[in-house]
């Protein structure tokens, strides 16, 4: 699969470096976008950390005995923070979630200061082995009480004792808790390392380069949709069904003034039923966010982004488009976009959505 420490090669020579000359920060942040793998390479990072003989670049050997208590999920020194609600996902589910989506009544979305008060005996109790690791995601879900409750520890934790924080918005924590965390931003991998990454994904994706752009390099997210459009067994039920809506949706936007917004509507909400989290309407307006974004740069004359495939069709509907409807039509999605969490009713909603769409386009302009 991805090799994630590859993808993020500075990140990782500049704390093996640290670590290698005795300087390593006792707490670092992740900080980046989400989907590209900060996660799993945070997974590294506290596997480094923990494992008796690791390579010459740092990585984990794998094999001692360190690395088979990690792998198998029972190492002493080692301890995992995330919401209640993250934790029968796969510990590579690392999506921020929408702000939008309904919390779950009966897990927390976030970290529960219990949680935090927890560490204080595994901190204070010496490790027998050496490093202590502790890893927090996503960081931002805790809250002001629980942050304050982590202050202490972070600020002078044992001699061994590392925090490894990942955030998808770093700017949402305290000032306190960053002030306390070396930051290490993880950038968007470049364009030709993650094709090359894409590449030697198994069994090959059909189209890898394509999800990669439009997830905006966000490999991890790229390969789960280009697994759920290959139909994948692995593919997750969520991914299957991003995949499904995005089709409707390139099935009819294309059409511009022609589109049919009811039929639209009628079937991205056969699409959208049944889906309590209210993730999948979200999704549905970021896609037609970034289709936008694409509308407003081959207007421009600049490279559509996250559709380039789609260039022709973007080309004759730019050159429709009613410049006052395009002018509004970003706002009119964000204020979707915080209303999607709670719709009265779907197919109204999506229907009023695709009907501003196709009003984008002056009449009788589309061939
Ligand atoms: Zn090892």
């Amino acid at each position: 699969m991805i090799n994630w420490i590859a993808l993020h090669s500075d990140a990782w020579t500049q704390i093996q470096s640290a670590k290698a000359s005795d300087r390593l920060a006792h707490a670092l942040l992740l900080t980046g976008a989400s989907g590209i793998g900060k996660l799993a390479f945070a997974e590294a990072v506290a596997a480094s950390l923990l494992c008796d003989q690791p390579e010459a670049d740092g990585q984990a050997c794998g094999t001692c005995t360190a690395c088979t208590w990690h792998a198998s999920g029972n190492h002493p020194d080692f301890r995992r923070l995330r919401p209640e609600a993250y934790s029968e996902e796969q510990p590579e589910a690392e999506d921020a979630k929408p702000a939008t989506a309904k919390a779950d009544k009966k897990k927390s979305e976030q970290i529960r200061i219990d949680q935090v008060r927890g560490l204080e005996s595994f901190i204070q109790v010496g490790s027998h082995r050496g490093r202590r690791v502790i890893l927090i995601e996503p960081a931002e879900a805790m809250n002001e009480a629980t942050a304050n409750a982590l202050l202490k520890s972070l600020e002078e934790p044992p001699a061994g004792v590392h925090f490894l924080l990942v955030s998808h918005a770093a700017e949402r924590l305290l000032p306190t808790v960053r002030s306390r965390t070396r930051a290490v931003p993880m950038a968007v991998p470049a364009a030709s390392t993650a094709r090359q990454q894409l590449a030697d994904v198994q069994p090959p994706l059909r189209q890898g380069d394509l999800w990669l752009n439009r997830c905006a390099g966000a490999l991890r997210f790229a390969v789960g949709l280009a697994q759920a459009a290959d139909k994948h067994p692995n593919a997750t039920d969520e991914a299957m069904a991003e995949v499904a809506i995005l089709e409707a949706l390139l099935a009819q936007l294309p059409l511009g003034e022609r589109m049919d917004p009811l039929a639209l509507a009628k079937t991205c909400e056969a699409l959208i039923k049944g889906d309590q989290s209210g993730m999948r309407l979200a999704l549905l307006i970021d896609w037609m966010q970034r289709w936008t974004l694409d509308l407003h740069l081959v207007r421009l004359g600049a490279t559509p982004r996250v559709f380039p495939e789609q260039l022709n069709a973007l080309q004759r509907l730019a050159a429709q488009l009613n410049d006052d409807a395009l002018q509004s039509f970003p706002d009119f999605l964000l204020e979707s976009r915080r209303l999607s969490s709670h719709p009265l009713n779907i197919k109204l909603f999506l229907e009023s959505i695709f009907s501003r769409t196709m009003a984008l386009y002056e009449p009788g302009l589309t061939p």
